[in-house]
């Protein structure tokens, strides 16, 4: 059976998350992006509501919320401002390794201290040098004894600079590439971390990005998240299911945008009437009001795969990468509707549309996503469809006349089909010779 009605339980997580986002991030929202800083009392109210955190598991004393759930919530946070919805959630992202780590004491001792206390965690692939090819890390991991040193630097790192623990990937072995990758909960105040200065931003003020740099940083064994040759499975684990977590911050913004923009439709007035009234504003608006629609569709399958411990790798690019493109797309069209006051900052357009811009870039770049779909339709996935050589054939002149029982020659090349007991020894159309065509 197939439903797209939330359960009464869902409507009830959606309907707090918007009440929280309206009361605690919209009004705060222009200030800390005017500001370039991260609003620590938000975060602590997040985490006291428990809209931080829903999905750590009920085993470990959270919510035990699904990714159905947790999309729902960043909708909502993102709606209100995509920055602070990228800062909340990013304990979602810190903690998904550990959700997929075999290591059970480290899950048991960080996910019961994340949840009983207000403690962020980051996620840390990126470096200064490379971000889409997480096989080509090269912040490194040296073993000593049973513990690990770590040796370099990561960068882009989402609440860095907050964070008290950093889900941190790195390599035994750069040239070994995907087979060195492995994976550590590193606490923030170890010796030999340091953290860089905030870096400045186009959009997404709100949230803090920084680097991180660690200089002989002794990792014990017991925090180790994956050996060597796991990391990168466990990093691919992890961003399927967090990728539709940026798809819905990405129909959040895009959703807030379309709305403000109706909203001015409705009250603009130009040439005598307002300017909803034009039906070049109105095809506008349905343009949104459908990318909207689909890509929160799309964000629901891709989660609810998750939900359904389905793989939702596919359905996770298709959602980001689809919801990423539109929210630009929506926003861009929103500033055009407000037109010069979208333009300005006494508006709220502008700073959706700075926002919008980084998703698709973080958590895979829109060109990564397509690399995942493109193999995946190339290799993977399942024609219902015969090869085109198998056709059947189709009803034409030659067909209707031929003799019973002659057999019938598909060029492979340009498709014509001849009727013969052999194929002819060039083909009349494309002059390819008997060796191009088939039997059907
Ligand atoms: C604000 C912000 C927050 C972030 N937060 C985090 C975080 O918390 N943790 C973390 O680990 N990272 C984080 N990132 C890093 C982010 O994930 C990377 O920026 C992203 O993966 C792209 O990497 P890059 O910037 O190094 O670009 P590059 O990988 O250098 O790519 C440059 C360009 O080349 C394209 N490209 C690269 N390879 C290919 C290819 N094979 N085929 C076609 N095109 C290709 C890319 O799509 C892009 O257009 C954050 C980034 C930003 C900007």
């Amino acid at each position: 059976m197939l439903g797209f009605r939330l359960t009464p339980e869902q409507i009830e997580i959606q309907k707090w998350a918007r009440e929280f986002a309206l009361r605690e991030i919209l009004p705060v929202a222009w200030y800390y992006d005017m500001v370039d800083d991260t609003p620590l009392p938000v975060l602590r109210k997040a985490w006291e509501a428990g809209i931080m955190n829903a999905d750590i598991p009920r085993e470990y004393g959270g919510k035990g919320c699904g990714l159905v759930e947790n999309i729902l919530i960043t909708e909502e946070l993102a709606a209100a401002c995509a920055g602070l919805a990228t800062t909340i959630f990013d304990n979602s992202l810190g903690m998904e390794p550990l959700r997929h780590s075999a290591n059970a004491a480290l899950k048991q001792k960080y996910f019961t201290e994340i949840a009983r206390n207000f403690k962020l965690i980051c996620f840390a692939t990126s470096e200064p040098t490379m971000g889409s090819d997480v096989a080509g890390i090269r912040c490194l991991a040296r073993r000593e004894g049973e513990d690990y040193v770590l040796n370099g630097t990561k960068y882009w790192i989402t609440n860095g600079g907050l964070a008290d623990y950093l889900s941190v990937f790195a390599t035994t072995d750069p040239a070994q590439k995907h087979g060195g990758i492995c994976a550590f909960v590193v606490e923030k105040d170890w010796q030999g971390v340091s953290i860089g200065r905030r870096i400045p931003k186009l959009g997404q003020r709100g949230s803090n990005t920084v680097g991180i740099h660690f200089k002989d940083v002794r990792v014990p064994k017991e925090n180790i998240l994956a050996p060597p040759g796991e990391g990168f499975a466990l990093a691919m684990k992890t961003f399927a299911r967090t990728r539709p977590a940026i798809g819905a911050f990405a129909v959040g913004a895009a959703r807030s945008a379309m709305e403000f923009a109706i909203d001015y439709a409705k009250r603009r007035q130009a040439f005598g009437t307002t300017i909803a009234n034009f039906q070049a504003i109105q095809h506008k608006i349905a343009d949104m009001f459908q990318k909207v629609e689909t890509a929160r569709l799309l964000v629901w399958k891709a989660a609810w795969e998750a939900d359904q411990g389905m793989d939702p790798t596919i359905a996770a690019s298709v959602s980001k990468l689809y919801a990423s493109e539109i929210a630009l797309e929506v926003a861009n069209e929103a500033l055009q509707i407000f037109a010069g006051y979208g333009y300005t900052k006494m508006f709220p357009i502008e700073k959706i549309q700075r926002d919008c811009r980084l998703f698709r870039i973080y958590e895979g770049t829109s060109e990564v996503q397509r690399i995942i779909l493109s193999g995946y339709a190339l290799s993977d996935y399942e024609p219902a469809m015969p090869p085109i050589e198998d056709l059947p054939i189709h009803l034409n002149r030659d067909t209707v006349n031929r003799e019973p029982g002659t057999a019938a020659w598909r060029c492979r090349i340009c498709g014509h089909v001849h009727y013969g007991n052999e194929p002819p020894n060039e083909c009349p159309y494309c002059f390819f010779p008997k060796s191009a065509f088939k039997k059907v």
